[in-house]
């Protein structure tokens, strides 16, 4: 793991108008990405260009403008399947990760869940990855089980096979995140999804905290379905995907009623298009897309794996560092890990850390990151969370790591 060298880091910095901007006097040291990251000029080019130059509903019309919009938005979706090594058909726009669950959780849940059956989910899932598979539980007579997790924060596989076992072939959903939100584990994606194949589940994969952090290959995890969120990779909020086999897509019922999912349509019935019209009811965030589009183009020119390796640096340095910092222990295991550190300290309550960052300049989060059963199981009321994005950089972990310092001396 290495960061970025120097003269690259002020490129890519340069490219980011908010990162210019001082807070209470100071620069802002924005470690807040895992929430939503910071937008690179070419993206909001993108935005003002479509609305300058292509702005008209898509699909409706053959005039000028709509045909461009309408390029433009399948060129967007075409991008989206390459970036990952899926189908375009598989590919369906959303409103980001919460959204694409909501989507699978209705249909997905309706196609294949019958009274008696289980969602396997696990102990560190975020509130978007629980409360849809609460309520499709709550709606088909299932049950709910978690795959618990081991003392350093990772997944307990062995614990997640003798579920399985217990179960014998009732699990029909597994449903988890690629990278934790609160801990910064990565999970096995590719072993989960094999385990559950073998079991007769499906797997599908949150990956709200792994796209466009780290190289993601839908079809080499093997995973069913995976969701994911434009807003937190450097594109703009309201636009993310659902990523499924195409098989698999064609037969889930549709979930959103209304203009362009249809083929046919009578007072009293109607027939549906095809996957990925079919779950795309109502005029789509078309800015979203193009500009989705674009934020890819931006990641992938400076490079996936190099992002990931930076981001893992400057995560596993404020880890180590912070632990050192008197009173301050981290959660998550040490390792390799996703692109943020959440830590807590006895004596200093979050929402104290993070105002107290807030006024040297410094974004943090504190809170329970949606993530309350977790909090509550690992006995913590909330965390304080740093998270990082390409643009981050060593210096700001020395400004992380002393804001901590003065923290211990003004509170502890
Ligand atoms: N899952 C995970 C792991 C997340 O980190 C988040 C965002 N914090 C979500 C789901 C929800 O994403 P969104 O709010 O963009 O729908």
């Amino acid at each position: 793991m290495t960061a970025f060298p120097a003269s690259e880091l002020s490129r890519i910095r340069s490219d980011f108008a908010a990162l210019k901007e001082s807070v209470n006097g100071l620069p802002l040291v924005y470690l807040d990405s895992a929430a939503t990251s910071q937008k690179p000029e070419c993206v909001l080019e993108t935005i003002l260009d479509y609305y300058r130059r292509s702005n008209a509903n898509v699909h409706r019309a053959v005039h000028t403008l709509s045909a461009r919009a309408t390029e433009g938005y399948e060129a967007a979706r075409t991008r989206v399947a390459d970036f990952l090594n899926a189908a375009p058909e598989g590919s369906v726009f959303t409103r980001g990760t919460t959204e694409a669950i909501n989507l699978l959780a209705y249909s997905l849940s309706d196609l294949v869940l019958k009274p008696g059956d289980v969602i396997l989910l696990t102990e560190m899932e975020h509130h978007a990855n629980l409360i849809p598979w609460q309520l499709a539980a709550q709606r088909k007579g299932a049950r709910l089980r978690f795959i618990p997790l081991t003392s350093d924060g990772r997944l307990d596989i062995s614990a997640a096979e003798s579920i399985f076992n217990e179960e014998d072939g009732r699990i029909r959903i597994m449903s988890f995140s690629h990278v934790s939100n609160a801990l910064g584990t990565i999970n096995p994606a590719k072993e989960l999804a094999e385990l559950a194949h073998r079991h007769g589940s499906l797997a599908i994969l949150d990956a709200a905290q792994s796209v466009g952090h780290m190289p993601v290959d839908f079809m080499a995890l093997d995973v069913d379905f995976l969701v994911f969120s434009g807003h937190k990779m450097c594109a703009p909020t309201g636009i993310g995907a659902l990523i499924g086999k195409p098989h698999l897509l064609a037969q889930l019922p549709p979930w959103h009623g209304g203009g362009e999912m249809i083929l046919s349509v009578k007072y009293d019935s109607a027939t549906y298009k095809d996957s990925p019209a079919r779950f795309e009811a109502g005029t789509p965030n078309i800015e979203g897309a193009f500009a989705l589009h674009r934020a890819i183009d931006y990641l992938e020119t400076i490079g996936l794996e190099r992002i990931h390796q930076h981001t893992c640096f400057l995560a596993t340095e404020a880890k180590r560092r912070i632990e050192q910092v008197s009173g301050f222990s981290t959660l998550g295991p040490s390792g390799e890990r996703g692109a943020l550190v959440s830590f807590t300290h006895p004596e200093i309550h979050p929402h104290d850390l993070t105002s107290f960052a807030d006024q040297r300049g410094v974004a943090l989060r504190g809170g329970h990151h949606c993530n309350q059963p977790l909090m509550r199981k690992l006995g913590l009321p909330a965390t304080t969370r740093a998270s990082f994005q390409l643009y981050n950089t060593p210096e700001e972990v020395d400004i992380l790591i002393d804001t901590l310092e003065k923290a211990v001396r003004f509170f502890a």
